[in-house]
């Protein structure tokens, strides 16, 4: 979007996959191979498609728990801070590292959680490896 814009930046190269592909948002969220074996943590099943409102909805498909969107919402947060402390604080990408994150952030998000989604999600996070 930086460089549609003409945002002068050294490089638009995916840091997450060493520059293999520009860092688009279906790039960096769904396709690039680390944000992928990301979501296959999350969601085996999961298969790439053509842009994100199919993502999100082969998501919703597959999780079919009321808060897809939370946790959709939460594993692209994640994947977003790893690239950013890779970035920013020279912290090598890992699979451990955006699994933490996601862990951290998905406690945050059940304190909030309606009482009418409680238990399942309660369920869900302890069925969570
Ligand atoms: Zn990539």
């Amino acid at each position: 979007m930086l460089q549609q814009k003409n945002f002068f930046l050294p490089s638009y190269a995916c840091i997450l996959c060493q520059g293999a592909q520009s860092e688009s948002r279906d790039h960096l969220f769904f396709r690039c191979p680390f944000s992928l074996t990301c979501w296959r943590y999350i969601c085996p099943q999961f298969v790439p498609h053509m842009n994100v409102h199919q993502n999100i909805q082969a998501l919703k498909e597959h999780l079919m728990v009321p808060f897809h969107m939370e946790i959709t919402t939460l594993v692209c947060w994640s994947i977003w801070k790893v690239r950013d402390d890779y970035i920013f604080k020279n912290i090598r990408p890992s699979l451990y590292r955006c699994n933490q994150i996601f862990k951290d952030e998905l406690n945050l998000v059940f304190h909030r959680a309606r009482r009418k989604k409680y238990s399942q999600f309660a369920n869900w996070i302890a069925n969570f490896r």
